[in-house]
């Protein structure tokens, strides 16, 4: 039999190296990034174009390459950061496998100018698929250029499953966000098609996590610090109460480089445990010092996982120094977030005195006011042809029960009308609210219990779909605009919404440097706090994001339902109980909210009967 294995060729070799160093645009935009760091710059510049899929360009002013380094940094294998095998252990750097050039010029054209300080000329070199095209002696500046332009031209199976280029943003902002809080000592700049996306001056870290992040969270940071002889902690928490319901703002960086740890994330959980509320993330920025010795970055080829070796004592340390900072500032829990149904059943000890049960009323409540009045017959009137017939029976049918009940109403004496009107109880009789939480009315087969926040999510959901099929429903109401300061992300989320938002009556504009200024909301928008509105609005599109079962003004509307429901712990008139049970029940889906969980629970007379056994 004739030999068979061949050496494969470098350029297959370097494709296939890339194939793990090289997952997307973003890990172009972190290596290339890192090695400008470890060039000892103190600013470093990145333009990007769609989404790093026609460009990434990075420019440095750091220590620059010499003619022979220019062409040799290409080859794999090669570092200038890693003499012996010992290096690999004690290493400070970033990168320092000498395999991430190699493999960003094996799946893409690169140009590269760069210049050592005590030359007057510096080199500039074209690859493209590992091949070198060009390679010639220029005046340039010292430092370095890097530009990578159409990534995986020569795997379209790759250059396919790339993202949408906000997709593909959003990581790259991701990666720079990491690199740029390791290193507030340097500045940076990124842009995206020509328009600033961050602007980072030097300055210390917090100041550089405010620049990022923006001021609000800025106002709630705790600085965190420990130092043993085995590691030291250090860095920055957000306030249980700037706590956000989608990821984005936790770091970890081990000896100034980032790494992911679901491990030591859960210490930091449950330093947290009791204040957040449910599904919430703070903010964390931490940053650990230890002998390089007693970890190993290499067990993942992007280097963002780290192994300590004593990862137990480790997640002790970390999830006592959260706590003591925590409680530092005095941060206890002060709402009580207990999330499930529960109906509140007092207890009376056997020696307590029994007292009949009172009826709840509402000491504001004036049939004669006229206000009131023409409300009410306004939404009697409106809501007649606009209720479904499903609510109309469950609730006509229990009135056909007749005279038991009307004299339990004749009994409620406080409300003269309802005299006048024996047939049809008022709102304050039918309707009432648990906990701020929940509406409970009597129906023909029990108890039914509705989330109000639920309720509400579903009735505007559903307005809002026909909204933007059909144009907005509502008028808008002027405000003087507000400027509100978003992090580079939710600014790119939120400018890609714009369009849909106008169709919703919510009028935005983009000021650029990562910052709205919101000039017109629907006038059935109660919430009065613009900037609240729009961050919860954020909060429950990333949210959404991951719900395949949403299409685009699906997603749209369910976020924007979702941030300007009534919320819980809003205590409701029996008025407006009446007009969102109405109009839940005029909806297309009453029993679901947007998300698809229950708005309506109905307790059962059997039920009922079973408990008095
Ligand atoms: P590594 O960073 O692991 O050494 P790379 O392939 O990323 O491997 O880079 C190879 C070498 O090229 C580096 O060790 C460094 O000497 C040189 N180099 C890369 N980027 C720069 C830069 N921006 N400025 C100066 N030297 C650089
Ligand atoms: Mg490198």
């Amino acid at each position: 039999m004739p030999d068979v294995i061949q050496l494969l060729p470098d350029s297959v070799a370097n494709q296939i190296a890339a194939g793990e160093v090289v997952q997307r645009p973003a890990s172009v935009v972190k290596e290339l990034m890192e090695n400008s760091v470890d060039a000892g710059s103190t600013s470093i510049q990145v333009a990007i174009r769609d989404g790093g899929k026609a460009l990434i360009q990075i420019i440095d002013n750091g220590c620059g390459m010499s003619e022979t380094d220019a062409r040799l940094c290409f080859e794999r294998h090669a570092t200038s950061k890693i003499k012996e095998a010992n290096d690999l252990f004690a290493i400070q750097t970033m990168g320092f496998r000498g395999e991430a050039l190699a493999s960003i010029a094996a799946v893409a054209e690169v140009e590269m100018k760069t210049r050592i300080a005590k030359n007057q000329l510096g080199t500039s070199i074209r690859i493209s698929g590992s091949e070198v095209i060009e390679h010639e002696a220029i005046a340039c500046p010292e430092g370095t250029s890097i530009a990578v332009k159409n990534l995986f031209f020569n795997i379209p199976a790759r250059r396919k499953f790339l993202k949408g280029s906000s997709l593909e943003l959003k990581h790259i902002i991701s990666e720079f966000q990491r690199v740029a809080l390791a290193n507030p000592a340097v500045s940076f700049s990124l842009s995206h098609n020509g328009a600033n996306v961050y602007i980072l001056p030097q300055g210390n870290i917090k100041q550089r996590i405010v620049h990022l992040m923006g001021k609000n969270l800025g106002n709630h940071l705790i600085d965190l610090s420990t130092n043993t002889s085995v590691i030291k902690i250090s860095g920055f928490i957000g306030k249980p109460d700037s706590a956000k319901k989608s990821p984005g703002e936790q770091f970890f960086f081990v000896n100034n480089r980032y790494m992911k740890s679901p491990y030591l994330h859960k210490a930091v959980m449950k330093a947290y445990e009791k204040l957040l509320p449910p599904e919430s993330l703070p903010a964390y920025f931490i940053f650990f010092e230890i002998d390089p010795g007693a970890i190993d970055v290499n067990i993942h080829p992007t280097k963002t996982e780290i192994k300590f070796e004593d990862e137990r004592m480790i997640w002790q340390m970390l999830n006592a120094t959260v706590k003591e900072a925590l409680g530092k500032f005095a941060v206890v829990p002060s709402i009580d977030f207990d999330t499930e149904m529960v109906i509140d059943v007092p207890f009376f000890p056997k020696s307590a005195p029994v007292s009949p049960p009172e009826v709840e009323v509402n000491p504001d409540f004036n049939p004669f006011d006229k206000d009131y009045v023409s409300r009410s017959s306004y939404q009697q009137a409106n809501q007649g042809h606009r209720s479904a017939k499903g609510w109309q029976d469950l609730y006509q049918q229990e009135q056909g029960k007749g005279f038991d009940q009307q004299a339990e109403r004749v009994t409620q004496s406080s409300f003269a009308h309802a005299e006048q009107e024996p047939m049809v109880p008022n709102a304050a009789q039918r309707f009432f609210q648990v906990k701020n939480r929940y509406i409970l009315t009597s129906v023909k087969s029990g108890l039914m219990v509705i989330d109000q926040k639920r309720a509400h999510e579903r009735i505007l959901y559903e307005n809002y779909l026909t909204s933007l099929s059909m144009g907005p429903s509502s008028a808008q109401q002027e405000l003087f605009p507000q400027s509100i300061e978003l992090s580079a992300g939710d600014f790119t989320l939120l400018s890609e919404q714009t369009e849909g938002l106008s169709a919703l009556g919510i009028s935005i504009s983009l000021l650029g440097q990562n910052t709205i200024a919101v000039n017109a909301l629907p006038s059935n928008i109660k919430q009065a706090n613009p900037e609240l509105l729009i961050r919860s609005f954020i909060d429950s599109f990333k949210e959404n994001t991951s719900n395949p079962a949403f299409d685009a003004h699906q997603k749209l509307a369910a976020s924007l339902a979702k941030a300007s429901a009534i919320p819980y712990n809003r205590q409701l008139e029996p008025i407006e109980m009446q007009d969102l049970v109405d109009k839940l029940f005029a909806c297309q889906h009453p029993n679901i909210a947007p998300d698809g969980k229950p708005t309506i629970s109905i307790l059962g007379i059997d039920e009922l009967d079973k408990r008095f056994r």
